[in-house]
């Protein structure tokens, strides 16, 4: 799809594309903005096929802006050396700032016409900047983040963001995880992604994302999961999951998801001599053992 030209101090800024109207309150409908120096990198990604079928479908207008595009001067310059001296280069902060808040006011135009109730919201959405000290992603961050109207993310390159630029957007920080990468880019894929399945319409089958690790109320991993066939290189399957009674079944998952999850939080040390969950031919001998342990140790806030 070809973007709309938008003009920015007498210039033409390429990129934005054309408006997806909101389809009223029976289907939800979430815009996303991705603020970046290398919008090639989410041609792929966009048009996959979950995400792709949704934005046709018109459940996800997901845009992607240059913050070049927002640079002065003839060599449109985004960083410079960081006062104080220390290494590499920081993003200046005029051009995201200046990008910001011209996807925000394009936000705010598209609005106008929208539903009333969806105005408000959009109005309101944050800058979120991607940078690896910011707020944690975790699952409980991903719901929060889809029951949103509109989402805009800058993603950060070179050393990062000069500080001014989270002060003058009021932005959020986020990180997803405790560990640098070379660029906001792919945080901001994996936001978009985590985010975007939990948009109503968006899977297929809802109930699997609320079955999914981390969505149940006790926030727990999934167990293990079997499919054909029976017998794999000397590995059989569970037998309950075989025995057609739904009750038993549901019981034995809950139970291998706090044994999972138990597991997991344990860490290494505590896993000594134990095969892992996944590469252990089931069931295990350890497995009664295990489960009924993880029961008894488990906090009462867990189901
Ligand atoms: N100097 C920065 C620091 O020490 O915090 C690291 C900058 S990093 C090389 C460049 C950009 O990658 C960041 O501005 C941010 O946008 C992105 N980034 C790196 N790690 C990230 C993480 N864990 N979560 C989110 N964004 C991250």
């Amino acid at each position: 799809m070809k973007g709309v030209a938008v003009p920015f101090r007498g210039r033409s800024i390429p990129g934005a594309l054309p408006v997806v109207p909101s389809r009223g309150h029976e289907s939800f409908f979430m815009r996303i903005d991705i603020l970046t120096l290398f919008p090639e990198m989410f041609t792929g990604f966009l048009d996959g096929s979950l995400l792709g079928a949704a934005r046709a479908s018109g459940l996800l207008d997901i845009r992607v802006t240059n913050i070049r595009d927002f640079a002065e001067g003839v060599h449109r310059q985004v960083d410079d050396r960081p006062f104080g001296g220390g290494p590499g280069m920081l993003l200046m902060p005029g051009p995201v700032v200046a990008c910001a808040e011209h996807v925000v006011a394009d936000g705010l135009q598209a609005a106008v016409g929208a539903d009333v109730g969806v105005q408000a919201e959009r109005a309101a959405a944050p800058v979120i900047l991607l940078t690896p000290g910011g707020r944690r992603l975790t699952q409980e961050v991903v719901e929060e983040l889809s029951r949103r109207e509109r989402i805009i993310l800058v993603c950060g390159r070179y050393e990062g963001f000069d500080a001014r630029v989270s002060t003058a957007l009021g932005a959020e920080e986020l990180s997803i995880g405790d560990f640098v990468l070379s660029g906001g880019e792919v945080a901001a894929m994996v936001v978009v992604d985590a985010v975007c399945r939990l948009v109503p319409g968006v899977l297929g089958d809802e109930e699997s994302a609320r079955q999914d690790s981390f969505s149940n109320p006790g926030r727990l991993v999934e167990g293990p999961q079997y499919t054909r066939p029976r017998e794999f290189r000397g590995m059989g399957v569970p037998d309950v999951l075989l025995s057609g009674d739904h009750g038993k079944i549901a019981k034995w998952r809950q139970e291998q998801a706090i044994v999972a999850t138990r597991r997991r939080d344990a860490g290494p040390s505590d896993r000594s001599g134990e095969p892992s969950i996944n590469q252990s031919p089931v069931p295990t001998k350890k497995a009664p053992e295990l489960t009924a342990r993880a029961i008894e140790t488990t906090p009462r806030s867990v189901p």
